[in-house]
């Protein structure tokens, strides 16, 4: 007599819905048959050269647009399909992967903001023939951390400066390392309200990078990732319109903070892929080397050495996936992580309608500086609201792409 211990219930981390199934395949035949045989010229390259046509490539295939929804002529794959697509790329080239998460990350501010006239002004324009790239801009020199970390924001120095004036603002100062920042469209800047200490009027600007008194450059020549190009923006007076504020003043910390969370699993997913691509060349390698008479791969070491990266690199992907899943559903944070993304788009939408909204969104970074946790105050109810714009979920809440 044979026993089953249990009925046959199915969690299955190798079965991808359908759609992002074959995005994935559809870019990986991309990185391996495209990108990979460029890789090397594109890491030993000068610091600013860029590959305009490995670019157009991938934004053909829709590298540029992943959680785009599908009303702007996006993909609609959300977070778990900029993961799986970012694994792919970066298997065969990492810093051609970052081109295309920058310019996701540049674009989940107004996928977030719930903001419908934000959406149809900025996302549109990915879906056209040509690539247009996007950025996000938070590194200052003297700043990193500081801008990132909220008990470290008093302490933060000479911090890009935001100020009112009637219908606009003003941005003054200087981002550097910015991925994408030599060709980006626009930015997702981050700057502080003058009159606040270090960094705590820190507050979320989408601001157009082609306009009098941005200017872009010199461009950073790094040790890795160089096949995209992390260059300085400076901004000198520039104006940018009320309407361009992302969150609210003053809500910066809490939106990057919420953003850098929700970035993870695409980060996670290119450092997989990382990790793929190395035991790809090491497993060619243990099938072809010969020493003491067989294949590496029959030396037990040799063979124990793949067996333990291809667990470590199983374990990764399966940790990305979920936590993809996680952002793209609203799910709650894992234990592991006390600042997860499922606290992020209440911040988004501190833009709201209500008064009480706003108001508690106003009052985040005082508490934030009062040392209450960043996560639990995001997740509180209260702050969100604004239905309306793409991808709002059922739960007043953002779905992008779904
Ligand atoms: C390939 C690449 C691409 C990049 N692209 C972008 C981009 O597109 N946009 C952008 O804005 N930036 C970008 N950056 C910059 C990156 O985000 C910064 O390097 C990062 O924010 C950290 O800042 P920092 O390097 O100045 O480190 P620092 O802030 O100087 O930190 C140094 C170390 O101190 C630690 N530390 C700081 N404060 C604390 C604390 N309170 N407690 C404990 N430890 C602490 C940090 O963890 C870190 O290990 C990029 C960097 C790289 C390498």
């Amino acid at each position: 007599m044979t026993t089953t211990l249990a009925p046959s219930f199915e969690l299955n981390f190798d079965v991808l819905p359908p759609e992002i199934q074959k995005f994935k395949e559809t870019v990986r035949e991309f990185a391996q048959d495209v990108v990979l045989p460029r890789a090397q010229e594109l890491d030993q390259a000068p610091a600013a050269d860029f590959d305009w046509e490995l670019v157009k490539q991938g934004h053909a295939l829709g590298l540029t647009r992943v959680a785009v929804p599908k009303q702007y002529g996006g993909l609609g794959l959300g977070m778990l399909g900029i993961a799986v697509a970012m694994e792919q790329v970066a298997a065969a080239c990492p810093g051609t992967a970052l081109v295309f998460g920058a310019t996701m990350l540049g674009q989940t501010p107004i996928l977030y903001s719930g903001d419908p006239q934000l959406q149809a002004r900025y996302l549109p324009m990915f879906a056209g023939d040509e690539p247009v790239l996007a950025c996000n801009a938070v590194t200052e020199d003297a700043a990193g951390c500081d801008l990132i970390i909220p008990e470290n924001a008093r302490h933060a120095v000479d911090v890009m400066s935001a100020r009112r004036d009637g219908d606009h603002y003003v941005l003054n100062g200087r981002k550097k390392f910015i991925t994408n920042a030599r060709f980006a469209a626009f930015a997702s800047v981050f700057a502080n309200m003058e009159g606040h200490e270090g960094a705590t009027g820190l507050t979320s600007f989408i601001v157009d990078l082609d306009q009098p008194g941005v200017s872009r450059g010199p461009v950073a020549d790094k040790m890795g990732y160089r096949a995209c190009l992390g260059s300085e923006l400076t901004f000198e007076n520039v104006i940018v319109p009320v309407e361009n504020v992302i969150g609210g003043e003053l809500n910066g910390m809490a939106i990057n903070i919420a953003q850098s969370n929700m970035a993870r699993a695409s980060v996670a997913g290119i450092s997989t892929g990382v990790a793929q691509g190395a035991m790809d060349k090491a497993l060619n390698w243990c099938g072809e080397r010969v020493q003491g008479g067989q294949l590496l791969y029959k030396h037990q070491f040799s063979a124990q050495k793949i067996a333990e990266m291809a667990a470590k690199i199983d374990a990764a992907r399966m940790l990305y996936l979920y936590a993809a899943n996680k952002v793209d559903n609203q799910l709650p944070a894992p234990s592991t992580s006390p600042q997860w993304p499922s606290s992020s788009p209440t911040a988004w939408r501190s833009r709201s309608p209500t008064p009480r909204c706003r108001s508690s969104a106003r009052a985040l970074p005082a508490r934030l500086r009062r040392g209450e946790d960043a996560a639990r105050l995001l997740r509180r109810p209260h702050l969100r609201g604004h239905p309306g714009g793409a991808g709002a979920g059922d739960h007043g809440l953002p779905l992008p792409g779904r």
